[in-house]
């Protein structure tokens, strides 16, 4: 894997900033840079306006197969010519190379954080510190009342703090993006570059599937990229603060997220 190329990106000198609360779906926090223009898709792209999707999975596959070989900005090209603003990025700011890789090709493109309200705090300057260098057009998605009974490692805690929070966030849209990564869990390892997603009824484009966790590291460190705080600490995969222990040095990286309960996946990408 050869890292991707940096295009300089000017800072919209325009930002502004609104805060915003989503009945039914806690406060979302709006901040960023105003609304640019539409690129790409044209009429008939707007969120919600296919209910029947054209991207059969025969023609999917296909053009995931292309992609396999190309970079990641040229699936997150792909993706934003044919979805504009009815595609998401969902990040959970362990590390900013997705958000770095898209606003190369979109800088306006939405880029939504799961506050589950279980975040170390460092995540959290972290989401703040990578925001305001991109001046990300960044939504922050908080859980409704609903989520209160279930404090962490409750059954119903990851799917009513960041699964039922993110399908909220992106209804109405057409594809959603992610930073999710083949050697991220077993699970994962056959994950396709892009693909149908019918729990959420859109496409899911995962333009670093192919990535190492060598590759995210070495892309971070030549773009002179923020890095997460506790990386330095030995936390390797950082999610929700109870779950999430440090790794030994060698011990693989994953061993540090729900540490012995068997758990693989919140539901996100399952
Ligand atoms: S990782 Fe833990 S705190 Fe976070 S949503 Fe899941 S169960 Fe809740």
């Amino acid at each position: 894997m050869t890292t991707e190329p940096r295009s300089d990106t000017d800072t919209d000198t325009d930002a502004r900033r609104a805060v915003e609360t989503v009945a039914g779906s806690g406060a979302v926090i709006r901040s960023g840079s105003a609304p640019r223009a539409e690129t790409g898709p044209g009429p008939g792209t707007e969120p919600g306006a296919a209910q029947v999707p054209a991207d059969d999975a025969a023609a999917l596959a296909k053009v995931s197969a292309e992609l396999e070989t190309q970079s990641a900005t040229a699936a997150i090209g792909w993706a934003v010519e044919r979805y504009g603003r009815a595609l998401g990025l969902a990040c959970s700011f362990q590390d900013c190379v997705v958000v770095d890789l898209a606003v190369q090709v979109d800088p306006g493109i939405e880029v939504l954080f799961l506050d589950t309200g279980s975040h170390f705090p460092e995540t959290l300057a972290y989401v703040e510190e990578v925001r305001a260098r991109y001046d990300l057009n960044l939504t922050v998605v908080t859980p409704g009342l609903e989520a209160d009974p279930w404090p962490c490692g409750t059954e119903r805690c990851c799917e009513l703090r960041k699964v039922a929070p993110l399908h909220r966030a992106l209804q109405g849209r057409r594809a959603w993006l992610t930073g999710l990564k083949r050697v991220d869990a077993p699970t994962r390892a056959a994950a396709p570059i892009v693909s149908w997603d019918d729990a959420r009824g859109m496409v899911k484009v995962n333009p670093m599937a192919t990535w190492t966790d060598d590759d995210t590291d070495r892309y971070a460190a030549d773009h002179g990229l923020p890095v997460h705080p506790l990386l330095a600490k030995g936390y390797r995969s950082i999610g929700c603060a109870p779950t999430t222990r440090p790794v030994a040095p060698g011990e693989d990286p994953r061993a540090g997220r729900w540490s012995g309960t068997g758990k693989l996946e919140c539901g996100l990408h399952s």
